[in-house]
This record gives C-alpha cells, structure tokens and sequence, in this order.
C-alpha cells in the first residue's frame, strides 16, 4: 500500500504542469483523485492519464476556485462522488499575468490576486469548514506558493504579492486548524518547467538558471514528492511550514 492508500486527494491546477504531476504521484501511492481546474478537458485529460492503484476511479471537476459559490459547489460535488470528504489537498491552481509595477494595470493586480491568493483561501476555508462539521481529522492541506513570495520577481509584483498571502494564509490556517487534526502547509517551487515557464524567452531562462546553485530548472515531479511528504502522515508533526523546493536558489 501507498503513502497515500484509502485517501481521497482534492487537486486544483490539475489540468497542468505541477498539478497533474500531483495527481501522477499520488494516484501512484494510492490515493483517489478528485482533479479540479477551470480547463475541463485539461483535467479530463490527467485522469486518463493516472494509474489507479486506489480501487475507486478517479474524477475530474470544472471549477474557478476564484468563486465562492463554484468552490462550495466543487466541495459537494467532490463528496458525493466519492461519498466522502478529501483529506488531502493539494492547491496549485494560479496564473501569472507579468509587468513592471510603474505600469501594472489594477485589473492585472486584482485578476492575479483573485485566483492565486482568494482562491487558495476559498478552496482552504470551503474544505476545512466542511472537515469541521463532518468532525473528519486527520487531513492535510498542500498550499502551492513559490519562491517569488519569498524573495520578489522583476516583473511580478502582483504574483509575488500573491504567493506571499498564500504563505501568511497557510501559517494562520495551521495556526487555527491544528486542533482540529487539520496539518496546512505550503510548497514555495522555485523555476519549474511547465506550461507556466515555457513562454519564457530562453536568454531569461538561462540567466534564471545562472542564479540556481543547482544549475538547473526543477521538474514538476520534483515538486509533487514534497507535496506528497506533506500530504502523507511522514510529516504528522509538521504544519505552517512554507518548504523551498527550488535547487538553493534564494535560499
Ligand atoms: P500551469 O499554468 O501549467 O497550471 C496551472 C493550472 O491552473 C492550469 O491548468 C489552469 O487552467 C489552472 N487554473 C488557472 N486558473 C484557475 C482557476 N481560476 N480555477 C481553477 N483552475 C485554474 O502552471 P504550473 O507551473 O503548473 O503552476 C502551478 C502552481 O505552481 C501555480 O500556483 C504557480 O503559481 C506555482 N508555481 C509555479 C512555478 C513554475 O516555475 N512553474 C514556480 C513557482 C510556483
């Protein structure tokens, strides 16, 4: 049996990169998958993609986690379908929408701030409140931030803002949830290759590179096996951390 054997795990941003490996690694250590993202087809096409070590099948769910009201849906219809609430989550839906701060436009700042950090709150509180009252324990909560929370981007203002809210939201929901056997924890990825980097032009690329002490860009499996400690009882003493999976750089 997996690390993850009998848990139904929640994804978002699993139509891609890092979300869908996610999905790869913990179907592989038993899990069942509910794979969430605004891109149906996309998240259809990781669930035909996953091996099913868990007995029950894998479901993929449209979803804008910048909605309230699509969240609480997406958490019914979640438990219905697999007749029980997630314990694990993993949140790695977001978008980047780049631009110097002197000419940021303020729908550009609201837009990234409406899916990255409310709707990591709204997809966290949505969960936990019905953890709660189910009196469900023992769940785990994956926050996906990033090392541009951390340290700033050139042209990221409104994304680093972003993924330092999800850090400062993570620490309190661990803060608040702890004794309700609710773990909540972030991922900050440092550059991973993904459909997210892959617009990036190659001299900025290879400068990026120069900054990692690995020498490298990380792989989004690299990112879902941190997932994956925090999301399994391996990490049963550890919550409000914000773990850095980015080769050394700024660390
Ligand atoms: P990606 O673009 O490949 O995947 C993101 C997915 O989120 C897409 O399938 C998209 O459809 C979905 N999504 C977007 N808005 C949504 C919404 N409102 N509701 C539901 N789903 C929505 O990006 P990725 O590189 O896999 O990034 C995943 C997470 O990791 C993001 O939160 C990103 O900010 C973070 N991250 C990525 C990197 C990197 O270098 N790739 C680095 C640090 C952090």
């Amino acid at each position: 049996a997996g690390l993850l054997a009998g848990r139904i795990a929640l994804i978002t941003g699993a139509g891609s990169g890092i979300g869908r490996a996610v999905c790869q690694v913990f179907a592989r250590e038993g899990a069942a998958i509910a794979a969430v993202d605004l891109n149906k087809d996309a998240a259809n096409t990781t669930v035909q993609g996953l091996t099913n070590t868990s007995g029950i099948s894998h479901q993929s769910f449209c979803a804008d986690v910048s909605a309230s009201g699509s969240v609480s849906d997406l958490i019914q219809n979640v438990r219905s379908a697999f007749n029980g609430l997630p314990t694990v989550a993993v949140n790695s839906a977001g978008i980047t929408q780049d631009g110097f701060m002197l000419k940021m436009s303020e729908e550009k700042f609201d837009k990234v701030i409406a899916v990255n950090l409310k709707g990591t709150f709204l997809v966290n509180q949505a969960l936990c409140r019905a953890l709660v009252s189910e009196n469900v324990r023992n769940a785990s909560i994956v926050n996906i931030s990033s090392i541009s929370g951390k340290a700033g981007n050139l042209g990221q203002a409104n994304y680093a803002a972003s993924k330092a809210g999800v850090i400062g939201l993570t620490k309190t929901a661990a803060i608040e949830l702890a004794k309700q056997g609710i773990r909540v924890n972030a991922v900050l990825p440092g550059f991973t290759v993904t459909p997210m980097t892959d617009a990036v032009p190659d001299k900025v690329k290879q400068m990026v590179t120069m900054l990692i002490p690995m020498g490298r860009m990380g792989q989004p499996e690299e990112i879902a096996e941190a997932c994956l400690f925090l999301a399994s009882d391996r990490s049963s003493y550890i919550t409000g951390v914000a773990l850095e999976v980015a080769g050394g750089l700024y660390a």
